[in-house]
């Protein structure tokens, strides 16, 4: 196991445990977060059911499965990074682009080296059964990670740890070989409840409960279609994601900065202007985004994001320049967006 942590240390990663598949006492939660509804559109979630909570059933031949953390917070993050972020909210020109968004795509960052430990470890055991995830819809992240020590489930829903916040990324290796199980770590989330009472839209219903329909998170990236009227003038300058419940959290002046240059700032994504953005053409943003995590929500969602954001800013600022560059983007634009901008524009 020793040798495992150096490995996983080595290819970026900042711990490593090992979890039990039997994930039963999940199962009840599981169950009453999908009947209430609070996955949204997210019917993916629904479709594999209780196989999230039975990895043995998602990949056969599962034993255990090696859950890994690795922390995104940028290499140059300035110490004040909390003020910063919260700072950025209250400028409405500013596009504010959620922090773990703004390098390269987690996805392919830790597939690969996911891929690479599982390697090295077969290389060590013989023939191994493996399979690698990464904020993969059929897995238990969060439940699996909690359980192998490497954080505790917030009452944000996500796993943050007390010597790293939460500004970190899951991974997992679902393998066929018994390895010890590693202990949890206690949950110190205490009788706070800062997430819950930053929460710009009320999302985190309960502790532990997040209604993914209300969850800027969810409406900017997963969400397709409209963005529901009621919701849209407290997304503020949010275009991409939304670190609110994580900014306001007390343990994240614990967190930790990465180790891998893949997280570093692109685009000026830390500063860029929403009038900024909204001039990329197309073309201009499947170029930017290239390598990305941005690109996955694509053209639409990404111009019906900023919409809602140059909305805010008008509203906040009346700028004519924000007016104008709305009323000039209306008659090229697909149906959704020319209804956000036509909200943007208060005629909606
Ligand atoms: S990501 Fe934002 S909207 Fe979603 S629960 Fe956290 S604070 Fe609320
Ligand atoms: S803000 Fe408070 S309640 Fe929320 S996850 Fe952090 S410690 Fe827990």
């Amino acid at each position: 196991m020793q040798r495992l942590q150096g490995w996983a240390r080595e290819l970026g990663f900042s711990q490593i445990g090992v979890a039990e598949i039997d994930l039963t006492t999940a199962e009840a939660g599981l169950q009453a977060w999908l009947a209430a509804g609070f996955h949204g559109g997210m019917g993916y979630m629904q479709r594999h059911g209780l196989k999230r909570a039975r990895p043995a059933e998602l990949v056969p031949g599962t034993v255990c499965v090696i859950t890994a953390r690795m922390d995104y917070l940028p290499r140059d993050a300035a110490p004040g990074w909390v003020d910063n972020e919260f700072a950025a909210l209250h400028v409405p020109q500013r596009a504010v682009v959620s922090v773990y968004a703004r390098g390269r795509d987690y996805h392919k960052v830790l597939r690969s080296r996911l891929q690479t430990l599982a390697e090295r470890l077969a290389a060590e055991v013989g023939p191994l059964g493996h399979r690698v995830f990464t904020d993969s819809a059929p897995v238990l992240e969060v439940e699996l990670a909690s359980r192998s020590g490497v954080g505790w489930r917030g009452k944000h829903t996500l796993a943050l740890h007390r010597e790293a916040g939460s500004m970190f990324f899951l991974g997992e290796i679902f393998i066929d070989l018994p390895l010890p199980a590693s202990s949890p770590v206690p949950a110190s989330c205490g009788s706070c409840t800062a997430c819950i009472d930053v929460c710009p839209t009320a999302a985190i219903v309960a502790p532990y409960r997040l209604d993914a329909r209300r969850c800027i998170s969810y409406l900017t990236i997963e969400h397709e279609g409209a963005i529901p009227l009621e919701l849209r003038a407290l997304i503020g300058n949010r275009i991409y994601g939304c670190d609110d419940c994580q900014l306001a959290c007390p343990w994240n002046k614990y967190a930790v900065r990465a180790t891998l240059p893949d997280f570093d700032v692109r685009n000026g994504l830390d500063g860029a202007t929403l009038l900024q953005l909204w001039a990329w053409a197309e073309p201009e943003f499947a170029r930017r985004t290239e390598g990305s995590a941005i690109r996955r929500i694509g053209w639409t969602r990404w111009r019906r994001n900023l919409a809602i954001g140059l909305g805010n800013a008008l509203r906040a600022t009346g700028d004519m320049s924000t007016r104008q560059a709305l009323q000039q983007a209306r008659s090229g634009a697909c149906a959704l967006v020319q209804e956000h901008i036509d909200w943007a524009l208060g005629a909606g």
